[in-house]
């Protein structure tokens, strides 16, 4: 399968910075999402890609990696494939990375026996905005693989033993002949480990591993926010020959909210507001996440205006002070008016005759560049 090009999935430049790239996911990333996607495998399948993007691009070292390589040069890091030693160099060790993969070595030619660490895993987590801004804890299942308990991770049946792998005798890997080429791949028998057991475990059936799903609390710190990770130590999937765990990730996104939009750590708003309180000014309410305030409106403010309410805003997780709250006022034009209202809105409106320009500032300017507009039309 060729995989797309990470910056094209996120839509953004080569040379975008980190904050260009945060954007970036965290709009797709609340597009895509499965729980807002049920049933829609095209929308699974483009959040997974907009998430291995995002994990690429966001960390400095996977991206300069990336940009010199492209997917060679990222692939199969997610897996923990690095980090093994490389053990000694030498002629037999060249052979071992280039046939490792034709032969289905895959990891390449590491001692087989040696401990690996286990994979990490990513738990996707979607927060309501009151959650995220103030913290809280939630319990997530994760199903992953654990050591086994009946055999320690070993794989043979308890009471029974490992014996030397007749194969390969113990070196888990065997040398063939093809024509005047030796060469030398993982013993077919014993996949390399260089034992063999002879009752393998009831439980994991040899693997040293089994399936569980585990309920983890995880605690969420105030202020996270779509694109956050939040690392649990060592509740990954189980290491291999007794390697230790990897670690779980868990990739918060938050939901949209039915009044606030989160920016970083401001929040915006809008309130609607009658055409009588923006003639004569007044007082508003408007919602905080912990509760109403007041909002002073000056006489004669226009629709559009943006009001800014100091530390109303979130704290953001990785510290500093709260943003800020801006509210956007709208003018709303009052519906269902009786003929009483009607007739007084006409009086209201004979008023103003012959003194348009004094009360409707923008309306006049607007009509003056009309005017001026059809003028320099003229040939
Ligand atoms: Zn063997
Ligand atoms: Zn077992």
């Amino acid at each position: 399968m060729s995989k797309r090009d990470y910056y094209e999935v996120l839509g953004i430049e080569r040379g975008a910075d980190q904050k260009e790239v945060k954007k970036a996911y965290r709009r797709l990333a609340q597009k895509f999402h499965p729980d807002r996607n049920p049933d829609d495998e095209s929308a699974q399948q483009k959040f997974q890609e907009v998430s291995e993007a995002y994990e690429v691009l966001s960390d400095d070292e996977k991206r300069a990696a990336y940009d010199q390589f492209g997917h060679a040069g990222v692939d199969g890091q997610a897996g923990g494939g690095f980090g093994g030693g490389a053990g000694a160099g030498g002629f037999s060790d060249i052979f071992g990375d280039v046939f490792g993969d034709i032969f289905g070595g895959g990891g390449g030619r590491r001692n087989p026996n040696a401990p690996q660490r286990g994979s990490d895993l990513r738990y996707n987590l979607e927060l309501d905005l009151e959650d995220a801004v103030a913290g809280t804890s939630v319990d997530i299942r994760v199903p992953r693989h654990v050591e086994c308990g009946r055999c320690d991770g070993g794989g043979a049946e308890p009471g029974s033993t490992k014996e030397t792998c007749p194969t390969c005798a113990g070196h888990g890997q065997v040398r063939m002949q093809q024509g005047f080429f030796a060469v030398q791949q993982t013993c077919p028998t014993c996949h390399g480990s260089g034992q063999q057991i002879k009752v393998p475990c009831h439980e994991c059936h040899g693997e040293g591993r089994v399936r569980e799903t585990r309920t983890l609390s995880v605690k969420i710190p105030a202020g996270v926010d779509t694109g956050d990770r939040i690392r649990l130590n060592a509740e990954g999937e189980a290491g291999l020959n007794g390697g230790p765990p990897g670690d779980l990730y868990v990739q918060v996104a938050i939901k949209p909210h039915k009044i606030f939009r989160r920016d970083g750590r401001d929040l915006q708003c809008e309130v609607p507001i009658n055409f009588v309180d923006a003639a004569l000014g007044g007082e508003l309410e408007v919602p905080t996440l912990n509760g109403r305030v007041k909002l002073k409106i000056p006489a004669e403010t226009q629709t559009g205006k943006l009001f800014r309410m100091r530390g109303k805003g979130v704290k953001p997780v990785r510290g500093g002070p709260a943003g800020d709250l801006l509210c956007k006022v709208v003018l709303e034009t009052p519906v269902k008016l009786s003929d009483d209202q009607k007739d007084l809105l006409r009086q209201f409106q004979d008023s103003l005759e012959g003194s348009n320009s004094h009360h409707s500032p923008k309306k006049t300017s607007f009509f003056d560049g009309v005017k001026k507009f059809f003028e320099d039309m003229k040939p």
